[in-house]
C-alpha cells in the first residue's frame, strides 16, 4: 500500500474498537495489523475461537432455548466447520485433542450460560421487531466521536491545554470532523431492564485487574488516569483499551436500543473467553476435557457514577473524553511509537510478531554501542 492510499484509508477510516488496545500498545503494530492487516502467527488461537463463535451463534439464531437442544445444534454447526479447518496440527491425536477441547468449550457455555442467553434472545424477539438484529456472529456497533484534535500550540485553548496537562500527544493541526469507532458483539439479549450485548473473545489476560473489581472508582479509575499521564510510572494498554472499547459498545448498543424502540433500557457488555485454558482439565487416558467458563460483565467496572447520575445512562465520562482524544490521535498523527518508546520497548516488543520487519525494533537491535 502506497503512503498516499495509507493517508486516504486513514482520512477516510473506520477504528475497529478492539484495535484501540493494539494502538495503546504500540502505534507502529496497530499500522502492522490494522493498516496493513498483516496476519500474526498466533492467529490460529482466533480461527479457533471463531469456529465456537460460529457454532454458537447458529444455535442462539436457530430460536432454540432448551440446553439440550441448544447444545445439539451448535455441535452439528462446530462438527461442520471443523471438517472444513485446515489448521496444521503436529499430528492427529493432536488434531483430536484440539477438536475436544471445543467441544468441551461448547458444553461449558451451553450448561453455563446458553439457555438462559437463548431464552433472553426470545423475550426480547416478542417485544420489539428485531428482524435479525440480534444474533451475529459480529455485528457491528458503531459509534461516532469528535476526533478533532486540539488547536496547535501557537493558538492556546483550553482543551489544547486540558489535553497537554493529562499528558496527551501534541496532535497535527487539521479540521474538525468525526469519526467513526467500531466495535462488534456477537449478540444481544435481554435481561430484566437491560439489553446485553456479548462479545466472544479469546482470553481474559488483557483485561488485567477489571476481571476481579466491580466498580470505577477507586483503582480503576486511577490505573486509567495514570495510563495517560507522563509523570505516572504506569503503562496499562489492556485493561484501558477494554475501557475504551466498552465506551464503544455500550454507546453502539444505546444506538441498537433506540433503533429497535427500547427506550428505558439500559444497556450492558459482557465478555466471554473461549480460549481460555486454566480452566481446562484433561483426561489423557480417556481423551475427555472438561472446562469452565469465566464470564465477566465490564458495565459495571466502566460506570462512573457521577456521569450516571447525571445522565441515567451508563456512561463515563472520563473514559468517552479520552476515548475522542486516541481517536484523534490515531487518525492524524501517524504511528509513531516513539512518545512511549521505553514503555513500549521493554514490555510490548519482546513478544511483537512484527519484530522482524519493524524499523524501530530493527534499528534499536542493530545499534552500536559507545
Ligand atoms: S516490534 Fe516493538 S515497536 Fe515494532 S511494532 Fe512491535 S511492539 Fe511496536
Amino acid at each position: 500500500m502506497s503512503d498516499d492510499s495509507v493517508d486516504q484509508s486513514r482520512a477516510d477510516s473506520r477504528i475497529p474498537a478492539d484495535g484501540l488496545d493494539t494502538y495503546l500498545r504500540c502505534p507502529r503494530q496497530y499500522e502492522f495489523a490494522h493498516v496493513y492487516g498483516l496476519e500474526r502467527d498466533d492467529d490460529a488461537v482466533d480461527e479457533r475461537v471463531d469456529l465456537l463463535r460460529r457454532s454458537i451463534c447458529a444455535a442462539l439464531e436457530s430460536g432454540e432455548t432448551d440446553a439440550e437442544a441448544l447444545g445439539e445444534v451448535a455441535r452439528t454447526r462446530l462438527s461442520s466447520l471443523w471438517e472444513d479447518h485446515d489448521e496444521r496440527f503436529h499430528s492427529r491425536a493432536q488434531r483430536r485433542h484440539e477438536r475436544n477441547v471445543l467441544e468441551a468449550t461448547l458444553e461449558a457455555y451451553v450448561s453455563r450460560v446458553g439457555a438462559d442467553h437463548a431464552a433472553g434472545i426470545d423475550v426480547l424477539a416478542s417485544t420489539a421487531d428485531v428482524d435479525g438484529a440480534l444474533v451475529g456472529p459480529d455485528r457491528t456497533l458503531s459509534s461516532r466521536v469528535s476526533a478533532s484534535p486540539p488547536a496547535a500550540p501557537s493558538e492556546p485553548s483550553s482543551s489544547a491545554d486540558a489535553n497537554r496537562e493529562s499528558g496527551s500527544r501534541t496532535v497535527s493541526r487539521c479540521e474538525p470532523r468525526s469519526v467513526a469507532i467500531e466495535a462488534s458483539v456477537d449478540y444481544v439479549y435481554g435481561e430484566g431492564s437491560s439489553i446485553v450485548g456479548v462479545r466472544f473473545v479469546p482470553t481474559l489476560a488483557p483485561l488485567g485487574p477489571l476481571r476481579y473489581r466491580s466498580e470505577w472508582d477507586g483503582d480503576v479509575a486511577a490505573l486509567f488516569e495514570d495510563h495517560f499521564d507522563p509523570d505516572a510510572a504506569a503503562f496499562e494498554p489492556g485493561p484501558v483499551g477494554a475501557l475504551l472499547e466498552t465506551a464503544v459498545v455500550l454507546e453502539g448498543l444505546r444506538t441498537l436500543r433506540d433503533r429497535l424502540g427500547l427506550e428505558g433500557r439500559t444497556c450492558r457488555f459482557v465478555v466471554i473467553p473461549l480460549a481460555d485454558r486454566s480452566g481446562t482439565s484433561v483426561n489423557w487416558v480417556s481423551e475427555s476435557v472438561e472446562t469452565s467458563l469465566e464470564i465477566v460483565d465490564l458495565t459495571d467496572v466502566y460506570i462512573d457514577h457521577h456521569t450516571y447520575g447525571m445522565t441515567h445512562e451508563h456512561r463515563n465520562e472520563t473514559v468517552e473524553t479520552r476515548l475522542e482524544t486516541v481517536a484523534a490521535q490515531l487518525v492524524s498523527d501517524g504511528f509513531d511509537p516513539s512518545d512511549r518508546w521505553d514503555d513500549i520497548e521493554r514490555t510490548v516488543c519482546p513478544d511483537c510478531a512484527y519484530a522482524v520487519c519493524c524499523q524501530e525494533r530493527i534499528a534499536t537491535e542493530v545499534r552500536f554501542d559507545g
